[in-house]
This record gives structure tokens, C-alpha cells and sequence, in this order.
């Protein structure tokens, strides 16, 4: 088997004097959609942004598409294409939606996974949007427009964080499409989520943590079988 996309291994990470992340390990492999899960204050966020280098590990290693990119700023770890969707969505509220996506396209440098033709095509809400400020976009368009504008730059990894967080459940669903759609064109996904029935129902595998340890790990089967974890770190069952 060829090596995983992303792997972390054993990295610890603190904020100042408090650590937050104690031996942390995941893995995933090209073409994946996995999930990190658990409960509020566990440590997901801090993860990704570890594996970002917007946080710098104090311990262990984060390999991405073979090289070793633990001490590496998150200007290099995106420019080799991960991207990060941050919880606060960070749509820019004055500005189009247009113009919104053309940031994303400058950060690129031509690189990008979509041209901004290719998105208006598999994001037609965003074509008819297209003039639209930020602020005058609904939460489900506004989490559409932060994806797009990630696939507008390389995209290898995409890392969504509570891509689900405030919507009504009909919009989820369409936001579970779209990460199931852009996972069939290639792009592997790495999904935080409160909502583990979303996670459930996207992810090929997932990964539970509780105080920035691992406490499970296994196939959306195996996830729904286990129902301690589901009742103890993650609150449902
Ligand atoms: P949530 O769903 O609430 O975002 P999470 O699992 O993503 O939860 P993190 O955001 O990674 O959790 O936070 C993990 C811990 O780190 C929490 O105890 C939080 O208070 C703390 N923390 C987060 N950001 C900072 C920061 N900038 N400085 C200090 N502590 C922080």
C-alpha cells in the first residue's frame, strides 16, 4: 500500500504553558473522507491547525504527501495544497462573491483544483449569488462559498471544521453532498465535527478524542457499534 496522504504521528501541542494535544496520531489515506470527532473543548480545532503549522507541534511529526512538514509555517503547508476551512467561515462580508472567490484564485497562483468557471458550474447557487456581498449570504451559501473558494486554490487535502455548525438540516444534508461530491472528483477530506451523524454519515473512518489524546478510532461500523465511545466522548447513543 502506497503511504497515507497525511500522517500524524505522536505530536503534542500547547497554547503557551497549557498542552492540549498529548500524542496525537491519525492517518488518511488519498481519496478518504475522515473524521475527527469529540466533544466540545477536545482538541479537534488545535489538531488541525497543528497539522496546518499555524501551531507548531512540540513533539512528533506531521508527513504530508511524503515530506515532513511539522516545523513548516502554514503559508508552505497550504501552498503544497491543504487547505483549511476554518469554524467561523470567514467570508468576507463586503466584498462579492465573486470577488470572494478571485482571493482565493490570486492565493493559488494558477494552481488551483477548480477554475472559477468549474465552480460556477458545480455551485450554481454561487453563479446566481455572483453579485451578492459576503453579509447578504445565507450560513449554507456562505459555507458553499468558503469551500469553493478552497478548491479555487490546490487542494489536495481539503480540511473542513464544523462545516455543518448552525444550519438547518436540509441545508446539511446539501453541505454533505457537496463534501461527498468533491471527494468523487478527487479531493481527500478531512472533516472536524460536532454533528457525529453527519460525520457518521460521510466519513469512511473516524477518529474520537478527548482531551487531545485518542480514545477510538474505526469504520463508520465499528463507530456505531461501539456504544460506550458514542455515550462517553461523544455524548449520543
Ligand atoms: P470546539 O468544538 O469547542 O471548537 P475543539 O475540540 O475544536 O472544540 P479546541 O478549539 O481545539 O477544541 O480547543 C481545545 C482546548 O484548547 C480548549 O480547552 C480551549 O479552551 C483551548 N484553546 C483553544 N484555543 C486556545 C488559545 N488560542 N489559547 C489558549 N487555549 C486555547
Amino acid at each position: 500500500m502506497s503511504d497515507p496522504l497525511l500522517s500524524v504521528d505522536g505530536i503534542d501541542a500547547a497554547y503557551g504553558q497549557s498542552q492540549i494535544l498529548r500524542d496525537l496520531s491519525l492517518s488518511v489515506e488519498r481519496g478518504e473522507v475522515v473524521s475527527l470527532v469529540g466533544r466540545n473543548g477536545a482538541g479537534k480545532t488545535t489538531t488541525l491547525r497543528a497539522i496546518l503549522g499555524i501551531l507548531t507541534p512540540s513533539a512528533g511529526t506531521v508527513t504530508f504527501d511524503g515530506d515532513d512538514v511539522t516545523h513548516r509555517p502554514d503559508y508552505e503547508t497550504v501552498a503544497r495544497g491543504i487547505q483549511y476551512v476554518p469554524e467561523d467561515r470567514q467570508v468576507f462580508p463586503d466584498l462579492s462573491v465573486d470577488e470572494n472567490l478571485r482571493l482565493g484564485e490570486l492565493k493559488s497562483k494558477g494552481a488551483g483544483t477548480l477554475t472559477m468557471e468549474e465552480v460556477f458550474e458545480r455551485f450554481p447557487r454561487l453563479r446566481e449569488r455572483r453579485a451578492n456581498k459576503g453579509s447578504q449570504l445565507s450560513g449554507g451559501e456562505q459555507q458553499m462559498l468558503v469551500i469553493a473558494r478552497a478548491l479555487v486554490g490546490k487542494t489536495d487535502l481539503l480540511m473542513l471544521d464544523e462545516p455543518t455548525e448552525g444550519l438547518a438540516p436540509q441545508i446539511v444534508e446539501d453541505v454533505i453532498e457537496i463534501i461527498e461530491s468533491i471527494n468523487d472528483e478527487g479531493v481527500t477530506v478531512l472533516l472536524v465535527e460536532q454533528n457525529v451523524q453527519a460525520a457518521m454519515s460521510v466519513a469512511d473512518r473516524h477518529y474520537v478524542i478527548n482531551k487531545g489524546q485518542n480514545v477510538f478510532e474505526g469504520t463508520t461500523d465499528e463507530i456505531r457499534a461501539a456504544d460506550d465511545v458514542l455515550e462517553e466522548h461523544l455524548g449520543v447513543g
